[in-house]
């Protein structure tokens, strides 16, 4: 697969970026026998691992216009350890799923939350945030999963590691069923495992 083989309005946005070939994570997520699939991934910071969890969910984003698919609630939700990775995954999928029309939210312990309730409540494609605050927003009635189609777990490891557990697995049960969850993760200690094993079904294994 290369990047011309993804709905036009992607493979424009990484033209425009000058992201010419995908790198090896991206070209094993979007191979079309990971579509649907849940995914656990090693991915190393500089891997490209952002922009590979974007593409990655096209199809549970995109209508068959290639445009966004129209919703109130949000289709994609990606969890992030620190307010700085938040803040980066948020910067990327803005330039990748910007001309598509999606409206990204970012939910950050430390910023006004106010600012971000209004912002869910407008209605967002896709929700950025860090653990704690997320699931305060859903357990305040703001962040609504009925609707999510993806959930992204990134730097899994290091959320385990800084005591995220608790929040991770309320946001967790609090999604549908039929989502799928993609979890990165630098490295692939027995936690992680067993959180794939229980949030997971038939996850294909990516290590490149
Ligand atoms: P990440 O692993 O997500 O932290 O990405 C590392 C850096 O590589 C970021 O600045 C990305 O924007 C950049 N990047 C991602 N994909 C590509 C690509 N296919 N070609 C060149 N650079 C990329």
């Amino acid at each position: 697969m290369s990047f011309a083989d993804l709905p036009a309005l992607l493979a424009e946005a990484l033209a425009a970026r000058g992201y010419a070939t995908p790198t090896a994570v991206q070209a094993a997520v979007i191979e079309p026998d990971a579509a649907g699939r849940d995914l656990i991934v090693s991915a190393q910071t500089g891997s490209g691992k952002t922009v590979a969890f974007g593409l990655a969910m096209h199809g549970e984003l995109l209508g068959e216009d290639g445009r966004i698919a129209p919703t109130r609630e949000p289709h994609a939700l990606i969890i992030a350890p620190t307010r700085e990775l938040a803040l980066q995954v948020s910067r990327e999928l803005i330039w990748l799923y910007g001309p598509t029309g999606a409206r990204i939210a970012t939910c950050v312990g430390g910023m006004d939350a106010s600012k971000e309730r209004r912002q869910l409540n407008f209605g967002a494609h896709i929700v950025v945030g860090t653990p704690g605050r997320l699931r305060d927003h859903l357990e305040r009635g703001a962040l609504d999963l009925s609707a999510l189609r993806a959930v992204v777990l990134d730097e899994a490891d290091e959320m385990l590691d800084m005591g995220f557990r608790d929040d991770l697995e309320a946001i967790l049960d609090g999604a549908p069923e039929t989502r799928r969850t993609l979890l990165f993760s630098a490295t692939m200690p027995k936690p992680i495992v067993q959180l794939a094993k229980r949030y997971q079904k038939d996850a294909l294994r990516i290590s490149t």
